[in-house]
């Protein structure tokens, strides 16, 4: 870290603290790829971790037999070490080289491809580093590397400031940066990754540097966009905006018959690229309606009168449920996410679009999403959604500026299902591929003519 950032969480005795536990079973996505064609560098064994972590502090559950892929995470069982500083990451990864290890960096544990997850190998979590310390004089905030939103809106908010971050405050802070990132203030402050300064991060053989433009700023472009690839992030520095006022935001239900409508507002509001605004809607299942409706969840950043006037004709398609209102950014950061289903399995991918959507795509969207749920009700957590952030500033920053290529005039089209019974796993992803495949197929799919064809976090299954 350049001194110019001096915030470091370095506890004097770490060793206490450092346990090592099953892994658990909480991943949005299930990996399905095929065991035989991974290279195991080798499996972890108690022994292994006693000759280097202390024995009394060990209470996991090793199971030898460990690596089944097949398809759900929760029968894979690894282990994971939960550090609390830096030193013990970089402790952690010379450990997991030297004893030929596979290892994986687990934040948020939001990953859409599950590689945050081990089949055997070792977990290093960074869940118990979550500190955040806001600089009100800078307006710059250092986030630990296993830090949620939650975690810095918490810390930004008692000053008015707020960082750019992910539209749902439980994801990883550090996943969604690395991979480019954005979030509802995308539209008037960049992307995630265009709002940080600096990171501290633990290379593959463990030795720690700090980047940004002043130090290793080879390093400092790769991280932002290419990130999860060059080490392990210990802690980012981010520029914070001034954020005091209450904004606008919530959800809306509408029925079907109403998509029209909504699809004329997204026209709209792609033509105004208003950088105060936020646009995600789509399809979902909620348990109160009979069949799929279309939720919206606006975003304005700015007073009731200028939201109002915004999302009017949307507004005057007369939603079945509208719960908007003004509320502070942490709480506007709550509204996005997605409750996890401990039990349940989920597969995530999304897309590109362009807009205007077309009508006809969108109905047979529709269409196929309702059949799912009808066929399978207890799928009704599953979403498929256009996300529209204004592009102005992210198209702004030049291509070649950071490793995010990901800049242009679409947006991002994510679709998470879930459901409960394994002996659904194989239908679901079927499922996910088909709709994505529709996108894919329309006029509408902006992948063909641009740099990326999804969203590097959001790239879970392909069709
Ligand atoms: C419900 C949901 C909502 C989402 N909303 C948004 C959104 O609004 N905006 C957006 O940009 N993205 C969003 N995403 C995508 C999100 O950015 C990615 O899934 C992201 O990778 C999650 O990061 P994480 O830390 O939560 O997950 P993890 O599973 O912990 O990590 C994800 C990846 O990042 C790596 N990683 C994590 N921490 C570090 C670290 N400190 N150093 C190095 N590598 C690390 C992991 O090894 C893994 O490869 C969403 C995803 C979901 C499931």
């Amino acid at each position: 870290m350049s001194s110019q950032y001096n915030y470091h969480y370095e506890p004097a005795s770490s060793m206490a603290s450092r346990r090592i536990i099953e892994e658990d079973s909480y991943q949005t996505t299930p990996q399905a790829t095929d065991t035989d064609t991974i290279p195991l560098y080798g499996q972890v064994t108690s022994e292994d971790l006693s000759s280097t972590f202390d024995p009394e502090i060990i209470d996991m559950q090793l199971k030898e037999e460990m690596l089944r892929r097949k398809v759900a995470l929760q029968e894979s069982k690894g282990a994971i070490v939960e550090v609390t500083c830096t030193s013990e990451v970089s402790e952690a990864v010379q450990f997991a080289r030297k004893n030929h290890i596979k290892f994986v960096t687990k934040a948020g544990g939001h990953s859409t491809t599950g590689s945050s997850a081990s089949h055997g190998g070792l977990v290093i979590s960074l869940t118990k580093m979550r500190h955040v310390v806001t600089d009100p004089a800078s307006k710059t905030v250092c986030v630990q590397g296993g830090a949620i939103w939650d975690d810095v809106n918490e810390s930004t908010a008692p000053y008015g400031l707020a960082v750019v971050g992910s539209t749902a405050s439980h994801t990883g802070v550090a996943g969604p940066t690395l991979g480019g990132g954005f979030g509802w203030l995308t539209g008037r402050y960049g992307l995630i990754a265009d709002n940080l300064l600096s990171v501290r991060m633990v290379l593959a053989d463990g030795t720690i540097v700090e980047a940004s433009d002043e130090s290793h700023q080879d390093l400092f472009w790769a991280v932002r966009g290419a990130g999860q690839a060059f080490g392990i992030v210990t802690e980012l520095v981010f520029r914070a905006h001034d954020l005091a006022a209450p904004v606008y935001g919530g959800t809306l239900i509408f029925t079907v018959d109403r998509l029209p409508g909504i699809l004329e507002f997204a026209k709209r509001f792609d033509e105004q690229q208003d950088e105060d605004s936020g646009l995600f809607f789509g399809l979902a299942a909620p348990s109160a309606a009979d069949r799929t409706a279309i939720l919206v969840l606006p975003f304005y950043n700015g007073s009731q009168e200028k939201a109002d006037e915004f999302f009017a004709p949307l507004l005057s398609l007369s939603p079945s449920m509208n719960k908007t209102s003004m509320m502070s950014y942490k709480e506007l950061n709550r509204v996005a996410n997605v409750d996890p289903v401990p039990e349940g399995r989920k597969c995530f991918s999304g897309t590109k679009v362009y807009m205007p959507l077309d009508k006809h795509l969108v109905n047979d969207l529709w269409e196929h999403f309702d059949a799912i749920m009808e066929k399978y009700p207890r799928s009704r957590h599953s979403v498929l959604m256009f996300e529209l952030i204004p592009y102005g500033k992210t198209i702004e920053v030049p291509i070649d500026a950071t490793a995010c290529a990901d800049r242009g005039r679409y947006y991002n089209v994510a679709i998470l299902l879930c459901w409960y019974d394994p002996g659904h796993d194989a239908a679901m992803h079927t499922y996910l591929r088909a709709l994505l495949s529709k996108i894919k197929k329309s006029d509408c799919y902006a992948g063909q003519k641009e740099n990326v064809q999804a969203y590097a976090n959001f790239a879970g299954e392909r069709p």
